[in-house]
């Protein structure tokens, strides 16, 4: 067999060295253009165990990925997930262990995954206003995750960034609020164009799209935004901007209006152990298969993950005027 790669190139000389590692893909809430209201969920047979998932992030860091993002569904409903998380944050090699979350059980674990070993957190807020927070997230409760938030603050990671999915004529009158937010708390704050991952009923995505462009323009007559840097790297997919006499970064992920694909250094695995190579195309590998094999070693889980990254996709194409092309939705993949 030949020898394996200390890193992951893949065919368009990109490197990947971030892993978006799905935990769950159940949730506590069902935000609406991420969830239908009645979903199915992965029966528990086939999602992957903790060991299966530190296995997976074994695999990675060995083959020089840096920066893995835990996500879900909710990875804080994950049960025993501070016991993966720890085992994580010892993995050697591995510089950024890092967690996307809804924030609803963070006033209990923020200072205990801050202990393990993550560094940094992004936590969903798409609304101020209690009464619209449930309506977005049909089962959410503002206080609690506004608690969670402060929570996060205080137990001192080295950064926090609030995450908002902006849509036309629900909460777009909200992104100046949400900057405040954020201005005050001393933390982060991205926009997020909403990507056509499922098929909803709950609204149209066409009429429902903001593009970053008029976000910034609307943050940018009240505070002045001063460019800081552009999608790729560590940073993942934003692009920010700093607001002077503010430590808030101010950023936007526009799939939609600015494709970063070209910097794109990320892949991601489903609790189901599918191994996406990109967000936007149905390309994936089963390393469950592997993991599962009466013959498993990690060397061939590593091979699997070599021959897979040679044939991750050069870009994704949205369209919110077709039908979606992908039907998993966002809980699936691991946002
Ligand atoms: N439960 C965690 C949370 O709420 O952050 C992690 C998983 S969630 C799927 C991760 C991120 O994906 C959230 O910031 C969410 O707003 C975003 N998201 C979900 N569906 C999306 C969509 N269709 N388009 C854009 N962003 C989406």
């Amino acid at each position: 067999m030949d020898t394996l790669p200390a890193e992951l190139i893949d065919p368009f000389d990109r490197r990947v060295e971030y892993l978006r590692l799905s935990v769950t893909d159940r949730c506590d809430f069902r935000c609406v253009y991420c969830m239908a209201e009645e979903m199915t969920f992965v029966p528990k047979p086939e999602i992957l165990t903790l060991e299966e998932l530190e296995q997976v992030a074994r695999a990675f860091t060995e083959l020089g990925v840096k920066k893995i993002r835990l996500t879900g569904g909710e990875p804080l409903i994950r049960t025993n997930i501070l016991s993966l998380v720890e085992r994580l944050g010892r993995l050697p090699g591995l510089e950024q262990l890092v967690m996307t979350t809804n924030g609803s059980q963070l006033q209990r674990l923020a200072g205990r995954l801050r202990d393990c070993g993550v560094k940094r957190l992004n936590i969903s807020l798409d609304s101020l206003n209690p009464r619209k927070f449930r309506h977005l997230t049909r089962y959410g409760n503002l206080d609690q995750v506004v608690a969670g938030i402060d929570a996060a603050v205080a137990a001192g990671f080295e950064r926090v960034k609030i995450n908002a999915v902006i849509l036309r004529g629900r909460n777009e009158d909200e992104v100046l609020d949400l900057v405040e937010f954020a201005r005050e708390r001393g933390i982060d704050v991205a926009f997020i164009e909403e990507m056509p991952l499922g098929h909803i009923v709950e609204h149209d995505r066409q009429l429902s799209f903001c593009s970053s462009a008029e976000l910034r323009d609307m943050i940018g007559a009240r505070f002045p935004l001063e460019f800081v840097s552009a999608p790729g790297g560590s940073e993942g997919p934003a692009r920010y901007y700093r607001m002077p006499g503010s430590d808030t970064r101010v950023g936007f992920i526009s799939p939609h209006s600015d494709n970063f694909c070209h910097l794109c250094n990320r892949v991601r695995v489903t609790v189901e152990g599918r191994l996406l190579l990109c967000l936007g195309n149905e390309h994936s590998v089963d390393l469950r298969s592997v993991l599962r094999h009466p013959d498993y070693r990690l060397e061939g889980l590593k091979r699997a993950i070599v021959d897979a990254v040679a044939i991750k996709p050069e870009r994704h194409h949205f369209d919110n005027a077709a039908e979606p092309q992908i039907l998993r939705f966002m809980n699936a993949t691991g946002g």
